[in-house]
């Protein structure tokens, strides 16, 4: 595997997407997305192959039987989410350094994997009523999905200290700049102990 892993894990809502929009840009990173696959259905303009690859219930179960996952997870009640290992060799054979937007059970899970190859980062939101407000501005989701992922995003935050990095977004700028920094150092780290 000639490229290495960025793992980033936030709650919904914390700007982690935005981040990876504006990181997937910036040519000495030399990123590429890794697009999970899911079972839940589009939200607004998302397009199949572009921000996940959207599969039914019953064509996820059947890859997970195939083998055909590094790591996957029910991140919500009925719905999963999981990366192919594909995916990963799409990206990496490439050279390129895979970033990952995924939930903390996998995100903990891949880094043990990918051990030193891998670097963990956690956003934060400034709190959970900053959350909040965010997830209702956003007005994609129901009142329900949004008192969904506020209860998991308390759960996830529990889970923060086990990353090897921490980011709090209060400003979406300084927060995209922190994190790539982050991957400079990292990927610079990885090139000198290899030498
Ligand atoms: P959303 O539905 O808001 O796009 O994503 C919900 C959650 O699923 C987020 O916490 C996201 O990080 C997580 N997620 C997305 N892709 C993957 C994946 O491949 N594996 C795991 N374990 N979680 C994922």
């Amino acid at each position: 595997m000639k490229g290495k892993i960025i793992i980033l894990s936030a709650p919904s809502g914390t700007g982690k997407s935005t981040i990876i929009r504006r990181l997937i840009d910036r040519p000495e990173l030399r990123l590429g997305f890794s697009i999970s696959a899911t079972s839940r259905a589009p939200r607004g303009e998302e397009q199949h192959g572009k921000e996940y690859y959207f599969l039914t219930s019953q064509e996820f179960s059947d890859r997970v039987e195939a083998g055909e996952f590094v790591e996957w997870e029910e991140v919500y009640p009925g719905t999963c989410y999981g990366t192919l290992k594909s995916e990963v060799e799409r990206v990496t054979s490439e050279g390129r350094n895979l970033i990952m937007d995924i939930d903390v059970k996998g995100g903990l899970n891949v880094k043990r994997c990918f051990g030193d190859s891998a670097l963990s980062i956690f956003i934060l939101p400034p709190s959970l009523e900053e959350l909040e407000r965010r997830l209702r501005g956003r007005a994609t989701d129901s009142d329900e999905t949004i008192a969904r992922r506020l209860g998991k995003a308390e759960y996830e935050l529990g889970f923060a200290d086990s990353y090897d990095e921490q980011v709090v977004n209060d400003d979406i700028d300084a927060a995209a700049e922190k994190v790539a920094d982050l991957i400079k150092a990292f990927i610079k780290s990885e090139v000198i102990s290899n030498k």
